[in-house]
């Protein structure tokens, strides 16, 4: 299902990856002058809107692919080449790039090439930012006191212990509006003339993921994340009380069931 908004990105033009960092770079319109990207992170927001990014459609199924990819570095690498820059952050050319990064970094740059770097690491803990806020919103909604306290203690949205429900949950949505929307501005932009869209300031695929989460969420769309434990995912329940993503899943857990029963006698 695509969204009444659209989000922009960076067409990334090679992808690689190597040694915890998935890294590329990204095809600037204008050509011709040196890119050092070492502003500050408002600085940055206007160089890049400047180079002009690529304006897609905001399915609401990005979040769920963003938190499905795989851990491994091939399959973020390929998440990344689809969807574009994952966030301007990973433009920045900062000293913890190892050695060999920070030359692909020079060389790239003096082919007029922006490069960018993301490390497997921090797009993993997105991944479960994601998903934890999902949950956090559904608990709510649900008002799951007990759940949802237990995920805003792990997001750190709250901090010591909170008994009246649901009285600081609208301190929870608070800061979650804050922490999720920091990357994200919204436009309005003429698509065609006469079709008006709202459109996520270009600043890269994890706000636009964020912000589809919280519109599946806030449309009341039953998520779930699968029970079988080696599996996990997160997945678009058609009735609320589905509790695996497939019926693979659901054939290995009772499998494992049995077996568990086997052993136990
Ligand atoms: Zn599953």
């Amino acid at each position: 299902m695509d969204l009444p908004l659209a989000y922009a990105s960076f067409p990334v033009k090679t992808v690689n990856y190597a040694e915890g960092w998935v890294y590329g770079s990204i095809e600037p319109r204008r050509t011709g002058e040196s890119h050092t990207v070492d502003l500050s992170a408002y600085r940055l927001r206007d160089y890049v809107g400047g180079l002009g990014a690529k304006v897609l459609p905001l399915s609401s199924s990005l979040f769920l692919d963003l938190a499905n990819v795989a851990d491994d570095p091939q399959e973020i690498a390929f998440f990344i080449k689809e969807y574009g820059l994952f966030d301007l952050d990973n433009l920045r050319h900062n000293s913890d790039l190892p050695d060999g990064l920070r030359e692909y970094f020079e060389r790239r740059r003096e082919f007029r090439r922006i490069p960018f770097a993301i490390q497997t690491a921090s797009f993993k803990k997105a991944q479960q930012e994601i998903r934890a806020m999902v949950v956090l919103l559904r608990s709510v909604q649900t008002q799951d006191a007990a759940s949802a306290q237990e995920v805003s203690f792990d997001l750190k949205l709250v901090q010591g212990s909170a008994e009246a429900f649901p009285e600081w949950a609208e301190d929870v949505l608070a800061a979650f509006k804050q922490r999720s929307f920091r990357a994200a501005e919204l436009e309005v932009l003429e698509k065609e003339p006469g079709e008006v869209i709202a459109l996520v300031s270009p600043y890269g695929v994890r706000p636009a993921a964020i912000l589809s989460s919280a519109y599946a969420v806030a449309q009341n769309l039953p998520l779930a994340i699968c029970e079988r434990d080696d599996c996990r995912k997160l997945f678009h329940a058609s009735r609320l009380a589905r509790r695996f993503c497939s019926t693979r899943c659901q054939n290995l857990k009772k499998v494992h069931r049995h077996r568990k029963k086997q052993k136990e006698q």
